[in-house]
């Protein structure tokens, strides 16, 4: 096992991804010695000799124990799947690479899913899914007789509501060691450190599924698509750092839902909810993502250009939607999908953020975030960059959507209510000024017609008011300077 400089700074990752990361690594490598008496050869970030990269490292490692063949396990990055190619060329023995089993569907089978499909919907593969792993099924039929519930998912959270006290772990001194040098080593990142509580081991990992299942799983349906400013995990899993890692297995967490369900403990609208997102979502954006890499990376169908805002990563922004999610960001390495979806990508959509720079920021900020995960997400999902391969339309919503689900717009300097003028919430310019400016490529989408039959009957005053507004707050934006690198603010 082997801690490289270059996976640490190749983007300059949150602070608490690092601690996590290689936490988890040093815990894994001591319980491999102490439980299954294996023998590690173990080179820490900051050994004498560390070459600093995976090829440097496997060479070293070659040359002490002299193999006589090669395996590995398939990469998450599409970066490091050509760095594994090139393996194959320098090593004098065979390499072989290994199906990674912390997906439930190969590599090999989404091909053969997506093949002649003009469309890659998440829908048709989920429900393929449900009848391969035969999650929630009745025979052939979906439980409670359908297959998505998402329409009981979307309440908005009542002030006095009080949200269960969520598990955290206090990290044990191999852990603070880690903050220690992590603090040391890589001052500049983005992120805060203090707040550290991931599980960093299995015992850890299995603890936190069982807290969300026994305490958050009964009400995290009703109110996954809500955000509270003081509360950021709400009802959430906050399983995906644990399970991304390896420290969970996809089959076991979905198992464990399902338990709960038959047992009566949740209801079908969360647990369905729920193990769509892992059997689902989660392995059709990794099949997405290995099916059209690299090109998939490189398009950019709304031509979105403009720098990401400094407040990303500051937070230094009057807008308190985008301020809440940064600070949470920043203090957690956290926010749950509908902060990263209707807020901070809803607002690079609108405000038309160049996809690479978004993608990198989502790289950075998040304990959960690889690029198998993140890039679909954030080039598909929420910036539309690939022109509908994912998403059936621009997530593209006004300052009315975060009111709703949300607190932030009472304590906002901006009114969310106001449609014009400089106090009025940017998100409202910004959205039919987003409509106005892509009319002709997304006027005859079906799921976007209610909003352009409404734009239809305004005014040719009021849409160059929109167009005026939205202008002049685009432009105070200030730009991010091209290759600054995140500071802690
Ligand atoms: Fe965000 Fe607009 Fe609400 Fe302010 S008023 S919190 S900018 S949605």
């Amino acid at each position: 096992m082997v801690e490289v400089a270059e996976e640490a700074t190749y983007v300059r990752h949150h602070k608490q991804k690092l601690v996590l990361v290689l936490s988890g690594m040093r815990h894994f490598a001591a319980d491999l010695r102490r439980e299954r008496g294996a023998r590690v050869d173990y080179v820490s970030l900051e050994d004498p000799g560390n070459t600093g990269s995976f090829t440097g490292e496997l060479l070293r490692a070659v040359a002490r124990h002299r193999p006589d063949r090669v395996v590995v396990t398939e990469p998450g990055e599409w970066r490091v799947w050509e760095m594994m190619r090139a393996w194959g060329e320098a090593l004098e023995v065979p390499l072989e690479i290994r199906d990674d089993t912390r997906f439930l569907c190969p590599r090999s089978v989404f091909a053969r899913w997506a093949e002649g499909r003009a469309e890659l919907r998440m829908e048709t593969f989920y429900r393929a899914m449900r009848r391969r792993t035969g999650f929630l099924m009745e025979g052939r039929e979906p439980a409670g007789g359908r297959w998505n519930f998402d329409r009981d998912n979307r309440r908005r959270l009542p002030a006095d509501h009080a949200v269960p006290r969520r598990l955290r772990f206090a990290p044990d001194a191999v852990t603070r060691g880690v903050m220690a040098l992590v603090a040391r080593r890589f001052p500049d990142h983005f992120g805060e450190l203090e707040a550290f509580g991931w599980p960093v081991t299995r015992a850890e990992a299995l603890d936190a599924l069982r807290h969300f299942v026994e305490a958050c799983l009964p009400a995290f349906g009703d109110y996954q698509d809500a955000m509270r400013a003081d509360t950021p995990f709400l009802y959430h899993g906050l399983i995906a750092p644990a399970l991304n890692l390896g420290l969970l297995d996809p089959e076991e967490v979905c198992r464990a839902a399902e338990a709960a369900y038959r047992r009566g403990g949740a209801p079908l609208n969360a647990v369905e909810g729920f193990i769509r997102q892992i059997i689902g979502w989660r392995e059709y954006v990794r099949g997405l993502y290995w099916a059209r890499m690299p090109d998939y990376a490189g398009t950019n169908a709304l031509s979105a250009g403009r720098d990401l805002p400094w407040f990303y990563w500051s937070g230094e922004t009057d807008m308190a939607c985008l301020a809440g999610c940064v600070r949470d960001t920043r203090v957690h390495a956290h926010a749950h999908h509908i902060q990263r979806l209707m807020v901070l990508g809803n607002f690079a959509l609108l405000a038309g953020i160049a996809p690479a720079q978004v993608e990198a920021w989502f790289l950075v900020v998040y304990a959960d975030a690889y690029e198998w995960v993140e890039l679909p997400n954030v080039h598909g999902m929420a910036l539309w960059a690939d022109g509908g391969l994912l998403g059936s339309k621009p997530y593209a919503a006004s300052g009315a959507y975060i009111d709703r689900m949300s607190d932030y717009c009472g304590d906002c300097a901006y009114d969310v209510r106001a449609r014009a003028g400089p106090g009025a919430c940017p998100f409202n310019a910004l959205y039919w000024n987003f409509l106005i400016a892509h009319e002709a490529r997304l006027r005859h989408n079906p799921r976007l017609a209610m909003p352009y039959r409404t734009l239809a009957r305004m005014s040719a005053a009021r849409r160059a008011e929109i167009t005026a507004d939205a202008g002049r707050f685009l432009a105070s934006l200030g730009n991010a300077p091209a290759a600054a690198p995140p500071r802690a603010p």
